[in-house]
């Protein structure tokens, strides 16, 4: 009697919710974990020997750009390949719906690919059926970004909205929140969104609150003004009662070096009057769309794409100007449309930032840029790797509680983030001696060490360092107190 389709033997299971490893083994049956502990060893179909891996559950990406590389890439490899088996798309106030643009996008919306075509979905409800019908091998959380709805909605952006294209974003947030999103998103230092007032932003979070929505904030600057732009993204949640996520949390600029736990001290006081979560990436330069404004004396920084300039991703930008005889922003100008990398975060704070227990952990990598950050690729395994086995910041049982069930929970990710009998079997075996990124900022794109099997609902989505072609990912639901 074959009563399993899969046992995992030999491993040792860290189970998510932070408990110490422990040797089990894994049974499991269609899309989800049976067993967690002996099992006959004649009641299974399938064997996978564990002996030496970590058995985990399968990790969260909570701060993603994939919207747009889930139907165009949807083997989903840079992710997969780090054990990442569901991510949360729609950050910083760009999602791919609903919007319909025939142009080549206007940056910021080219986070998603410079190439036009992409943004066709007029509702939201039509990207999750277009998602349904062609499944990526990772599951998806999906957030409504208001940089999107106010490129539906308004004429120009040096303004703030007006009160009927207000009620209309309003409208498009209720109508995505009805036809499948989990919450909604800002980006408020992009500049079509910079004019938008907290008054805009208050009502489009407001209107999550009949569904449940989760806010994501990317919020208005993580420079000069960072602690009165955290205290506004508070305020902003406070008012609404909507929970609130900061997203990529770091203070950028030398003058914000040392800030980290001053910060996460002002998160800390307000999590004792509202519901707040953060997410961050183990890196210490960040990556967006270039921007000529920080293309400032002494910064460093490295051009990701540029549409005129194809063949300069990968360069420094000073190099590039050095070698045109004009000024790094003026270099910039030229470069645009275009993506850069900024070498301008302090590890000491990256590192007080990710050992703060509430932070979870989000590549915001981008799938389209031609050299990307190697977030993109490296994320998850750096965090295992690097920061929890080299640098000791945290245990390892901890480092996957960050990955998995802190997140499934924030999220309201029912019976995932954790292995447990009844949950879905989306599972990461890792080698904790070897396991780390790969990809460097010379060298990016390249897949992690000692990730040796991904499963998505059951299904083997990576093994032996290859992708089995699977595409078993499906639409996460926010259930909050699941
Ligand atoms: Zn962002």
């Amino acid at each position: 009697m074959t009563k399993f389709d899969i046992v995992i033997r030999n491993g040792l299971v860290i189970d998510g919710t932070g408990a110490e490893r422990f040797r089990a083994d894994v049974a499991i049956s269609d899309d989800r974990i049976i067993a967690v502990g002996e099992v006959d060893p004649t009641l299974w179909a399938r064997e996978i020997d564990a002996a030496g891996l970590i058995v985990a559950p399968g990790f969260i990406d909570v701060h993603t750009h994939d919207d747009r590389a889930l139907l165009s890439m949807p083997d989903m490899t840079p992710k997969v390949s780090q054990g990442v088996t569901s991510v949360v798309a729609g950050n910083c106030g760009v999602s791919l719906a609903p919007l319909a643009l025939a142009e080549v996008p206007p940056p910021p919306l080219d986070l998603l690919g410079s190439e036009p075509g992409w943004f066709h979905f007029e509702r939201f409800g039509q990207y999750v059926e277009a998602l349904r019908e062609s499944p990526p091998a990772v599951n998806y959380g999906l957030l409504v970004g208001h940089i999107t709805l106010r490129h539906r909605v308004m004429d120009r952006f040096d303004r703030a909205a007006r009160p009927s294209e207000n009620a209309e974003m309003q409208r498009q947030v209720d109508a995505a929140m009805k036809e499948g999103a989990i919450g909604f998103s800002t980006g408020l230092d992009y500049p079509s969104a910079v004019a938008a007032p907290t008054e805009e932003i208050l009502p489009l979070v407001a209107a999550l609150k009949p569904h449940d929505g989760i806010y994501c904030s990317h919020h208005r600057n993580y420079f000069d003004r960072l602690e009165e732009a955290i205290d506004e993204a508070l305020a902003i949640g406070r008012e609404t009662q909507v929970p609130l996520t900061i997203s990529h949390h770091q203070c950028t600029g030398a003058a914000n070096f040392g800030k980290g736990p001053k910060t996460l001290a002002v998160i800390d006081k307000a999590r004792q009057n509202q519901v707040v979560g953060l997410d961050a990436y183990p890196y210490d330069a960040s990556s967006k769309t270039l921007d000529p404004g920080r293309a400032q004396p002494g910064v460093r920084i490295m051009v990701t794409w540029s549409t005129p300039f194809p063949d300069l991703a990968g360069r420094m930008l000073d190099e590039i100007a050095q070698g045109w005889g004009c000024s790094a922003a003026a270099a910039a100008e030229r470069l645009l449309p275009a993506g850069a990398i900024y070498f301008q975060l302090d590890e000491d704070d990256v590192r007080a930032i990710l050992a703060y227990e509430h932070t979870m952990i989000g590549s915001d990598g981008l799938p389209h840029d031609v050299h990307p950050h190697p977030r993109l690729w490296g994320t998850f395994p750096r965090v295992l790797g690097h920061y929890s086995r080299d640098c000791g910041l945290f245990s390892l049982e901890e480092a996957v509680r960050r990955m998995t069930s802190l997140p499934t929970r924030w999220f309201g990710f029912r019976d995932r983030g954790v292995l447990r009998p009844g949950a879905f079997a989306d599972v990461a075996m890792f080698d904790p001696v070897t396991v780390n990124d790969k990809g460097s900022f010379t060298a990016p794109a390249q897949p992690a060490e000692g990730i040796a099997l991904v499963m998505v609902n059951g299904n083997i989505v990576w093994q032996a360092n290859r992708h089995t072609g699977m595409r078993p990912g499906r639409r996460l639901r926010r259930e909050p107190g699941a």
